[in-house]
């Protein structure tokens, strides 16, 4: 069984991957559980080296896999560049970590306490098709420094970069098994990672919907899980901050990647004595969103990924959606979805309460500091949000205020590999990137070694 893969801003085939059976997915997962011995006995210098051979052949490799990335997945040539540095850079960080994999001694009666890190054994990666290149990397770079090896399932829709990384890992060195890429169903191959009791941590990034039946799955064989589920992220701009800065990046802040970002800042929450005049600035920022072929440079914003979300995202904005003001988009085929403002709007509506992971935002005003937090705590999400306002004290209250794992002030900056990365309430569990992303991957083993007094 074959998928064809589909160029969403021409509706033309690009390409053609296997479709992985169940069969062919306990065979693929055989091999990473036998050739896990081999690779966690690696010395840990020689992992590190191997690692970032790994981040040398993807830096060599930027363009083709920025380019399979337009092609596959709608991304900015800009955006799709910047994704294939990440993996180098996510990979280039974490091959510190073989040599650092830190235990600790801790002082007891009688003999000496020792704490190892332990690698857990085959870890199953679950990609969605959003960010197929980072959310890929964030999972297998940690995973393989510690000593695991890995399995990764692509998002049927956007399986080509992750191939190119699974032939860039071998030509740098990893055994074909230590790292292995296979396209297919989520139903078939990703449902097989939850089931499966040689896989001994999922790894998934997608909707809560799947996020919620992984994890019950995995309860099952007491399972590792760290999930990356949906946001509803609030942009909250209070009177006092540099306006002109607030509405010349917020269109940025939620129609990149088309909106179909899980940080996306989908509600602007704007307080009430400058809402129209923030308005009145927003609306030629949203209109200079250059919506283009995502292959040229200086496009700002590509097509949707698919006809299917297409038409989700539209059913957000019918005759119930009042719309402010809307950018541009190309015409003929393709995917393609306006920037979209929709005010005034009430908190209950759809628009605001769902995650529209699409171009689509919703700007409601609010009164004072207490107001903006409830209204930007009033959703099941809490992935991340930005604060605009000149006043620190604020600026810190707030960021304690909002129930979201990834904050920040006077910017709208989400992920860096260095810091962590996940979500309050329905918006995940654990944390990936940054120094503490290794304990996801590692069990602690305890070992007291007794010594006789002489
Ligand atoms: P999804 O169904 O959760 O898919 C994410 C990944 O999980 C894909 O690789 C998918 O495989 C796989 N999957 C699906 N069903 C599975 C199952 N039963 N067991 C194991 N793996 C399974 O997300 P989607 O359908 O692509 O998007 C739906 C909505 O989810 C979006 O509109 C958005 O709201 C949200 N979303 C959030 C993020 C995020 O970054 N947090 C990312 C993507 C989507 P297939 O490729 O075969 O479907
Ligand atoms: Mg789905």
């Amino acid at each position: 069984m074959t998928t064809q893969v589909i160029n969403p801003a021409t509706e033309e085939v690009v390409g053609t991957v296997p479709s992985t059976s169940v069969a062919e997915t306990d065979a693929a997962i055989a091999r990473a559980h036998a050739a896990w011995p081999s690779w966690r006995a690696v010395a840990p210098a020689d992992r590190a080296r191997l690692l970032r051979r790994f981040a040398e052949a993807v830096d060599g490799d930027i363009e083709r896999l920025a380019r399979l990335e337009v092609a596959n997945s709608g991304h900015t040539i800009g955006n799709a560049r910047w994704e294939a540095g990440n993996v180098r850079d996510v990979l280039q960080y974490y091959s510190a970590a073989p040599e650092r994999l830190f235990g600790k001694q801790i002082p007891v009666a009688g003999g000496i306490n020792l704490t190892f890190a332990e690698p857990l054994g085959v870890v199953g990666v679950i990609v969605p098709w959003n960010f197929p290149m980072p959310i890929a990397g964030w999972g297998f770079a940690p995973a393989l420094a510690a000593g695991n090896t890995v399995v990764l399932k692509p998002a049927e829709l956007t399986p080509l970069t992750a191939l190119r990384l699974a032939e860039l890992a071998r030509e740098a060195g990893i055994p074909e098994d230590v790292f292995q890429v296979i396209p297919g169903k989520g139903s078939v191959v990703g449902e097989r990672f939850v089931t499966h009791p040689d896989v001994r941590k999922v790894v998934f990034t997608g909707s809560t919907e799947v996020g919620k039946r992984i994890m019950a799955g995995c309860a099952d064989q007491v399972k590792r899980v760290t999930l990356e589920l949906g946001g509803n992220n609030a942009n909250v701009v209070f009177a006092d901050a540099d306006l002109e800065r607030a509405a010349a990046t917020a269109p940025y802040a939620v129609f990149d990647n088309a909106g179909q970002d899980c940080c996306a800042r989908s509600r602007i929450l704007v307080q009430r004595s400058v809402y129209d005049k923030f308005m009145a600035l927003l609306e030629p920022a949203v209109s200079g969103v250059l919506v283009d072929d995502p292959g040229k440079d200086g496009t700002e914003m590509g097509p949707l990924i698919s006809g299917d979300h297409l038409e989700k995202v539209r059913s957000y904005v019918d005759e119930s959606t009042p719309v402010a003001f809307r950018g541009n988009a190309p015409g003929g085929p393709g995917f393609w979805f306006p920037p979209t403002v929709v005010a005034p709007v009430g908190p209950d509506h759809r628009v605001v309460t769902d995650e529209v992971f699409g171009p689509v935002v919703a700007v409601l005003p609010f009164d004072d500091e207490a107001d903006a937090v409830r209204l930007a705590n009033d959703t099941e999400y809490g992935l991340s949000g930005s604060i605009w306002t000149r006043d620190i004290e604020r600026a810190i209250r707030v960021s304690r205020g909002v129930a979201a794992g990834n904050l920040s002030v006077n910017s709208h900056s989400s992920v860096r590999y260095s810091t962590p990365f996940g979500g309050f309430k329905q918006s995940g569990l654990g944390r990936e990137l940054g120094p503490d992303a290794l304990d996801a991957f590692t069990d602690t083993k305890n070992v007291f070694v007794a010594i006789e007094e002489l």
